[in-house]
């Protein structure tokens, strides 16, 4: 398991902060049309382009932003990345689980 690091940016969907991505091989880094799954909320989030409008000191820009992957995006992904996705999911819910009944014990 692979994971690489980037600079820090909300969940769209609950606004944790996010700092990194794990993957299975070593492509790891995040790029537009990539799909992760957030580790506190464990919604589906899409990487895209969101472009920044030129001010007068910067040039227009764009940076690379996660953002919420909608029922039908998730549909129209390919078979096996909605398998990787509710895999990680199903991973991530089994921590979290593991997790909490450690807390319950103490
Ligand atoms: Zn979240």
């Amino acid at each position: 398991m692979i994971v690489h690091r980037y600079t820090e940016q909300p969940c769209p969907h609950c606004g944790h902060l996010l700092d990194a991505s794990a993957g299975f091989d070593d492509d790891a880094e995040p790029r537009a049309g990539d799909v992760s799954v957030c580790v506190a909320c464990l919604q589906f989030s899409v990487w895209a382009w969101k472009e920044i409008a030129a001010t007068e000191k910067t040039p227009e820009d764009a940076e690379l932003v996660q953002q919420k992957l909608s029922p039908r995006e998730f549909n129209e992904l390919p078979g096996d990345v909605r398998g990787d996705l509710l895999r990680a999911q199903a991973h991530l819910e089994a921590l979290k689980k593991a997790q909490a009944l450690k807390e319950a014990k103490h």
